[in-house]
């Protein structure tokens, strides 16, 4: 018999646990999803390639938890190498997903920094071009978020690095791999619906979500007569170490995603990768400029 995996029918609202008292938890950032209960699911155990991104080289930032892990463990699955970004505080974590796509028959080549440094960046990219040969496919998966309840309360600082996770480190990357993408190539940036319904206590977070989405398609037109596409995944409320490393009040943990979405539970990273490996791959050929969002119904613009 086979194991069940993202093409099995079945009821979205029972898929996954409904959020509890067990959800309230906390960390310190960057957090690490093997500390978390229940343990998310990124696919280890269920998501089924299908020779989608034969021969593909990946960057993938965040690969070590979360949404960045999925995406990374479905493309090697799909046949792609893959550079993982991720601090070097989440090694553990990284560490689980070599190993995952080195069983997939997939180079995986780790290298720990910071996305808040440019020559990180640029590093990283020129990574994968000696390392796996070039580069066409970047997924900007990396983001910080962390919850403020007063604008007087959020500091020049906390602001800064924000923009400079999410949306700086989203600039350097894509400026760095388009010097070496060939026609086919795809980036995927990650916004959030946040961009479009933001929670007061998200100022710099949510504003970075939205500035995301303005840049990818502002690039997408650039870039498109080169036969490069950008695209954007926007997730709704999903369980990863974000959340629960400062990302929401633990207090509001036992809700988490149950009220927000039609749903009514979180979504798991495993649902979000299937959008990446769908904006990666050739099938959607003709999309670009666009975003795909994955919230559990939640409506958007
Ligand atoms: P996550 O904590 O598993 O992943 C975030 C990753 O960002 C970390 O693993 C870390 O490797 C990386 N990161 C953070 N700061 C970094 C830095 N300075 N340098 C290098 N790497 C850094 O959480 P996640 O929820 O999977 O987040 C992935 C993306 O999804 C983020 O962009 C987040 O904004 C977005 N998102 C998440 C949700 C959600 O509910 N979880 C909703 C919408 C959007
Ligand atoms: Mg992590």
């Amino acid at each position: 018999m086979r194991v069940s995996d993202q093409y099995t029918m079945q009821d979205p609202t029972t898929q996954y646990p409904k959020p509890d008292d067990s959800f309230r938890q906390s960390q310190d950032g960057p957090g690490l999803e093997q500390d978390m209960h229940p343990r998310p699911d990124a696919g280890e155990t269920s998501y089924r390639g299908s020779e989608r991104l034969v021969g593909r080289k990946a960057v993938v930032t965040g690969a070590d938890s979360g949404i960045g892990r999925a995406t990374a463990i479905a493309f090697a699955r799909e046949g792609a190498d893959v550079v993982l970004s991720y601090l070097p505080e989440e090694e553990a974590d990284a560490q689980e997903v070599v190993e995952l796509i080195e069983k997939a028959g997939r180079k995986a080549v780790p290298l720990p920094g910071d996305v808040t440094d440019e020559g990180y960046c640029t590093r990283l990219i020129d990574t994968a071009v000696s390392e796996l040969g070039g580069i066409d496919i970047l997924a900007n998966i990396a983001g910080k978020q962390q919850f403020v309840e007063d604008i007087a309360d959020l500091t020049t600082d906390q602001f800064d690095t924000t923009y400079k996770t999410n949306v700086y480190s989203m600039f350097w990357l894509c400026k760095a791999a388009l010097a070496h993408m060939p026609p086919g190539s795809t980036i995927i940036n990650t916004a959030s619906v946040e961009a479009y319904q933001p929670q007061p206590i998200l100022l710099d977070y949510a504003s970075t979500k939205w500035a995301i989405n303005g840049f990818s398609k502002a690039l997408a037109q650039q870039v498109a007569p080169r036969g490069i596409r950008v695209n954007v995944v926007a997730p709704g409320p999903v369980w990863t170490p974000l959340q629960v490393a400062g990302g929401q009040p633990t207090e509001a943990l036992d809700q988490f995603g149950a009220a927000q979405s039609p749903i009514g539970r979180p979504g798991q990273p495993a649902e979000m990768a299937p959008a990446y490996v769908f904006l990666a791959s050739p099938e959607s050929s003709y999309i670009s400029g666009d975003t795909i969002t994955a919230s559990g119904g939640m409506p958007t613009p």
